[in-house]
């Protein structure tokens, strides 16, 4: 076949960059909504926690991880979701391009084409977009530091956000008026901003919006019936069979303490 034989054009090959990924490094793809601030404006997304955005995002990362190969965790939280490559996976030979390029696009189809399951009196009214990035962490140390890192910002930007609206959409304030207030508070000032003004312990808001949501693989027992024909009988019988499948479980619990990584050590461990 004429495409298998080199041609003098074929030299051009040689000008794409080597992007291998370092080996034995985890590989963490991180995207991220193209000004999600006016996407979830013009779609009227609930301030400052939308549930269906949410789930949606949730459903996208899903989708990633069955349909790509490789990927031990993910975390979410806002427009963003972090994926974590197995260390040693071998995936497209570790070339950076293919692992965010595929994450990335991956999500994006999926996010438009499940919008309808999530918003059901929301029009999409424009096609979305996401960046990505990718960065290497050799040490299960640092990987750890990384997903804490995601999961701090979550909480400090809710926290914000939780006040920010409660003050906009309680108090009356202009969008200005409730930013000079929270000028400077610190963590403190605004749950006592909450309770006293607002009735709200922090503490009791939802754990999707103060923890995001973190995707591991997990072994599920399926209990299902099945109709089967045995050779003797003439009649078709229902029996219980019990299948292992590993499923992508969205939690929504602290990663930054030990106490996650030491009930899912599997997770680190290959
Ligand atoms: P950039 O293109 O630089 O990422 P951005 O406008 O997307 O710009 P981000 O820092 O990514 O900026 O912030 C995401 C924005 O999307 C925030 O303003 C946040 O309020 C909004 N947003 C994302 N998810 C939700 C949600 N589930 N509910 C309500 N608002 C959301
Ligand atoms: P990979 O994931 O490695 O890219 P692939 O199956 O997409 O695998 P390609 O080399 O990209 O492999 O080839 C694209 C395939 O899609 C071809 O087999 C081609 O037959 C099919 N294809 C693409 N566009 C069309 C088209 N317009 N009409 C018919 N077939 C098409
Ligand atoms: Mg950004
Ligand atoms: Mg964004
Ligand atoms: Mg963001
Ligand atoms: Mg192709």
């Amino acid at each position: 076949r004429l495409s298998m034989a080199k041609s003098k054009f074929e030299y051009v090959r040689d000008f794409e960059a080597d992007d291998t990924c370092l080996p034995n490094c985890w590989i963490v793809v991180r995207l991220d909504g193209r000004n999600f601030h006016r996407f979830s404006e013009q779609h009227e997304f609930k301030k400052p926690n939308d549930d269906r955005a949410l789930h949606l995002m949730t459903k996208c990362a899903q989708t990633v991880m069955q349909e790509l190969e490789d990927i031990a965790i993910a975390y979410g939280q806002s427009d963003e979701y972090s994926f974590v490559f197995k260390k040693n996976s071998r995936w497209f030979k570790r070339r950076a391009s293919k692992f965010m390029t595929h994450v990335v696009s991956q999500f994006a189809s999926s996010y438009v084409f499940y919008w309808k399951d999530y918003f059901k009196d929301q029009q999409l009214l424009y096609p979305p977009g996401f960046d990505g990035r990718i960065v290497l962490y050799p040490s299960n140390q640092n990987l750890k530091d990384y997903l804490s890192w995601r999961q701090a910002d979550c909480h400090i930007n809710n926290l914000y956000n939780t006040v920010f609206w409660m003050l906009v959409q309680r108090s009356g304030l202009t969008p200005v008026q409730a930013q000079d207030r929270l000028q400077g508070t610190l963590a403190g000032d605004k749950n006592e901003i909450l309770f006293s003004e607002f009735n709200i312990n922090y503490n009791n808001e939802p754990l999707m919006y103060r923890k995001g949501t973190v995707l591991i693989w997990q072994k599920i027992n399926e209990v299902m019936t099945k109709k089967i024909k045995l050779p003797k009988e003439a009649e078709e019988k229902e029996v219980e069979v019990t299948r292992t499948r590993t499923k992508v479980v969205p939690l929504h619990c602290d990663i930054i303490g030990d106490q996650f990584w030491e009930e899912y050590p599997q997770i680190l461990a290959e």
